[in-house]
């Protein structure tokens, strides 16, 4: 204990504990209360403005009333209600693929996928079946700024991480090629967390291709949002079909809930059921919650304008910020972040900004590298104009008297 005690008055004396702040009420609408007093609300992920619909509350709580509030049991066991069957149907038929398994988070889908796929020869061997294939080794290339659930997958699977630089297909050439005839699996984040870019997918579906790998996309914060029909990024570079790419997700975006997805071909699917450990040995999503990611998917492709209202947004913020003379990362994508770079100038930008009514958070190491701490706004489709102009005004004053802007 001693060391754990030592290192938090370390962290403590440093300034770095994150600062949690408690919303009193609803979490993901644009206006939030804290101690009391509203705050406008710049760092939700309920994109699309889903999470406190009434049809989608009016479902959960159908759902409640009929099955109780948990699922009481894994997948493998008493967890799998026909709502279940019927989220996972729903959400193939919505990413184009023969299946999808769900798993109780978007964080378990990546750890659980990573390592079943790592662990196929492992699995042989212990049940005494040769493999035709061979038992090969693993190598999961994943691009360096990929979430910190793929990173923990590769550990948990003991497979070799080899990281290449972020969104570089050069750096990712070079080591397919390196480890070329070894099993291969590219992982990216379709759209990335903390810069809000968008991997370049069709150059690494072709690399892929060339160099025999499999592609994990975590489309996490993609799903809902990019391509035409808001099925991700492979709808938004017209990329769907035919490549041999598996779809992790969440419902914990979007769709306001919780939970998560991958989405593949049916042997793929069928392994992970047997496979994944936290399909197999955690708790399912409560089947409630099943009932109201179902309605929140039928509203979003009911209601496209949601994802145009979204985009809209950003494209004002963008803007907006850009007049400011900021230079905002990301690339159409809901993530806004704002580079300040000194971690103690980012918190107290962002401290000042909640002072003034604006909860707009800072990412700073070890969320990000050294160096690169950054205030990071997230848009909801539910934001109104006055809410951008109020963030922009805010941003002006508190950004001047720190020489940002
Ligand atoms: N992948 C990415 C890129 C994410 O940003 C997140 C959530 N922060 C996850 C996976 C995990 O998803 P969940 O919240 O459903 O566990």
């Amino acid at each position: 204990m001693h060391a754990v005690a030592e290192f938090m008055e370390l962290v403590e004396g440093a300034g770095a504990l994150p600062q949690v702040r408690v919303i009193q009420g609803p979490s993901s609408e644009p206006a939030v209360t804290i101690d009391g007093r509203e705050v406008l609300n710049f760092c939700s992920s309920n994109y699309l403005g889903l999470a406190t619909h009434p049809e989608v509350k009016e479902s959960v709580v159908d759902a409640v009333r009929e099955y109780g509030v948990g699922a009481n049991g894994s997948r493998l066991v008493s967890g799998t209600t026909d709502l279940h069957i019927a989220l996972e149907e729903a959400t193939a038929r919505f990413k184009h693929t023969a299946a999808a398994v769900a798993f109780p988070t978007g964080y378990m889908a990546n750890t659980g996928t990573i390592a079943a796929l790592a662990y196929v020869p492992y699995f042989a061997r212990m049940a005494g079946l040769p493999l035709a294939s061979g038992a090969r080794e693993m190598v999961v290339l994943s691009d360096a700024l990929n979430h910190a659930s793929i990173v923990e997958g590769c550990e948990v699977a003991r497979a070799r991480q080899v990281h290449y630089e972020h969104c570089d297909l050069d750096s990712l050439e070079a080591k397919l090629r390196q480890n070329e005839g070894k099993r291969l699996l590219i992982v990216t984040d379709g759209v990335f967390s903390m810069d809000g870019d968008i991997a370049p997918l069709p150059g690494i579906v072709g690399l892929a291709a060339r160099y025999r790998a499999t592609v994990l996309l975590d489309d996490a914060h993609a799903t809902g949002v990019l391509g035409r029909d808001g099925r991700g990024t492979l709808e938004h570079f017209g990329l769907e079909g035919g490549a041999d790419i598996l779809q992790m997700g969440t419902y914990s975006k979007s769709y306001g809930a919780l939970g998560g997805f991958l989405a593949a071909d049916r042997t793929t699917a069928d392994y992970l059921r047997v496979a994944a450990r936290p399909y197999m040995f955690s708790g399912a999503v409560p089947p409630c919650l099943a009932a109201g990611i179902l309605k929140a998917m039928e509203i979003a492709e009911r209601e496209p304008q949601r994802r145009v209202r979204l985009l809209r947004n950003r494209d004002y913020l963008v803007y907006g910020l850009q007049e400011l003379g900021l230079e905002p990362l990301g690339s159409g994508t809901p993530i806004v972040p704002i580079i300040i770079g000194d971690d103690d100038s980012a918190a107290a930008i962002s401290d000042e900004l909640f002072r003034r009514g604006i909860l707009a958070p800072c990412v700073r190491w070890p969320a990000v590298a050294r160096g690169q701490s950054r205030i990071r706004l997230t848009l909801m489709a539910s934001h109104e104009r006055e809410h951008l102009d109020r963030l922009l005004e805010e941003l002006a004053v508190v950004g001047a008297r720190h020489g940002v802007v």
